[in-house]
């Protein structure tokens, strides 16, 4: 399991990296970018997105 950011929805708002405890979450050309290597996969980010943006993947 990881989480993926869907770049055409997010609007860059910066909600989730204000939220997240791992500070894993950096945006980045107006785009969220989650660090996978700091993330503990909490889901703490995805209701924090105004444009539903951030899901988890099954991998
Ligand atoms: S799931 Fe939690 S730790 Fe991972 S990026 Fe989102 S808020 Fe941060």
């Amino acid at each position: 399991m990881k989480l993926i950011v869907d770049t055409d929805k997010c609007q860059g708002s910066g909600e989730c990296a204000k939220l997240c405890p791992m500070d894993a979450i950096v945006i980045t050309a107006g785009k969220a970018v989650i660090n996978l290597d700091k993330c503990d996969l909490d889901g703490i980010c995805i209701p924090a997105c105004p444009s539903q943006a951030i899901h988890f993947l099954e991998e």
